[in-house]
């Protein structure tokens, strides 16, 4: 199926094509259509299912077909549960809206009033935001929902967790029963179930738990690594790997960010560096070199990295774990797109194992190992039972036992097998099970 099967407006569709996008996941193929005839749809999906221009293309079509509503009386509204979540909504926003004319604000929590004010103030087709702070909103009667005409629930299941139940009820009293609802949820229990019951008109139910395209494009390593010197030997040795032909190396903060790509480029990369710290300017102008070649490896921080659309990313490393899962799915989303393979690398040290047993639990699947001749870790991911405390995995190594899915690629140039002994990681990793939870001694 193409996106032009869609009914989408050529504006759209232009949109869709720049983000490398070249046909809809399950998601959009189901949704679009349903949300373009205006109906209610309660869908279970996850991250990286492609949720977001699944409601977000048929809005924008929707906005951009009829004039802009009163001021700040917006005509759709976006409550997501996290600042990050409704960061991601409004870039992807920005992305499939680019050749629309729109004017967005995004209200969140921890922020100033005194733009929000001014942003409510103007005419207003759309507004992102978190639950508490629109609900402030709300009460000092600078946000009126009134004429609202869509009402997008991010993540619905994660906002009960973090207690918006009551916030989001009055949000949707607020808004008129006319409106359409569009609910998505990655779990539908009981009581998400009735809640969706009191905001939906017979909605379309959509189930796309589980299904992560975007990641099944995608080939994920990683390298149990000592030391941030051990690190930085790996990420040379992939750097001077000419499979790796457009690259986004994440980093924990903006200054490792500026450190690793001076290093890279003192080494005769083309590297550079993206984060928030960079005037706007500069950071146009790295994408653009990314985008057309001049730079090769591109050492990102989360933030800056969000929303980033270049095609064409053969490899992502992450030199630094992301702090939350969701944030390992949006990095190696970057790269698999649009059809294309690509291949996710993550630097592990013991003290990632909490973050990468969450990630592994959160993609349902383990990450392979993979080990470079010549760069093999000193000593295996986990401490032997008793070494250290909270950190070991009982069981201890089993000298012999490789790990399944353990990779150890021959095929490639520049990564050879190891031979298999005592000091390896992978001995000890087979103890370790997708989903299995960390044992605490
Ligand atoms: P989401 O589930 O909305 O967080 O999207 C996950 C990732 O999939 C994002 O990086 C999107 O840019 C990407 N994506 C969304 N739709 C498509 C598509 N039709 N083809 C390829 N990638 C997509």
């Amino acid at each position: 199926m193409s996106f032009e099967t869609l009914q989408l407006k050529p504006e759209i569709l232009r949109a869709v094509a720049t983000c490398g996008y070249s046909e809809p996941t399950p998601i959009q193929a189901r949704a679009i259509p349903e949300i373009l005839a205006g109906r209610d749809i309660l869908a279970t999906a996850q991250t990286g299912t492609g949720k977001t221009a699944a409601f977000m293309l048929p809005v924008l079509q929707r906005l951009s077909e009829v004039r802009r509503g009163p001021k700040g009386a917006p005509r759709v509204l976006v409550i997501t549960p996290t600042r990050e979540l409704a960061a991601q909504v409004t870039d992807a926003t920005r992305n499939y809206g680019r050749f629309i004319n729109l004017r967005s604000a995004v209200i969140l929590g921890g922020t100033p009033y005194v733009n929000q004010y001014r942003d409510l103030g103007g005419p207003l087709d759309l507004v992102v935001g978190t639950p508490g702070r629109l609900i402030d909103h709300l009460e000092r009667r600078s946000l009126n929902l009134s004429r609202l005409e869509v009402l997008i629930l991010d993540e619905a299941d994660r906002m009960l967790d973090m207690g918006f139940k009551e916030d989001m009820e009055k949000l949707v009293a607020a808004a008129p029963a006319t409106r359409q609802t569009l609910l998505f949820t990655a779990t539908l229990d009981k009581t998400m179930a009735d809640l969706a019951g009191q905001m939906l008109r017979e909605p379309v139910r959509i189930d796309i738990a589980g299904k992560k395209v975007t990641l099944e494009q995608i080939e994920q390593r990683l390298h149990v690594t000592d030391c941030l010197e051990h690190k930085k030997r790996i990420l040379h040795h992939l750097a001077s790997d000419p499979t790796v032909t457009r690259a986004i190396v994440f980093s924990a903060t903006k200054r490792d960010a500026d450190a690793l790509a001076v290093e890279l480029a003192a080494s005769g990369h083309r590297a550079a560096a993206l984060h928030g710290d960079m005037p706007q300017g500069a950071r146009n102008r790295t994408v653009r070199d990314l985008r057309q070649g001049r730079v090769r490896l591109l050492v990102a921080t989360d933030v800056a990295a969000r929303g980033l659309d270049v095609n064409g990313i053969s490899h992502v490393i992450n030199f630094d774990l992301p702090m939350a899962a969701e944030d390992y799915v949006h990095r190696i989303g970057r790269t698999g797109r649009a059809g294309a393979s690509g291949v996710a690398i993550s630097f592990v040290s013991r003290s990632d194992v909490p973050r990468l047993e969450r990630i592994e639990r959160f993609i349902a699947q383990p990450l392979p190992q993979t080990v470079i001749a010549g760069l093999e870790p000193t000593r295996p991911l986990h401490a032997p039972r008793g070494a250290r405390p909270g950190s070991g995995r009982p069981g201890g190594a089993r000298p012999g036992t490789g790990r399944p899915g353990d990779r150890r690629e021959s095929s490639n140039r520049w990564q050879k097998s190891a031979p298999r002994d005592r000091r390896e990681p992978v001995v000890e990793m087979r103890s370790r099970k997708p989903g299995a939870r960390p044992t605490a001694r």
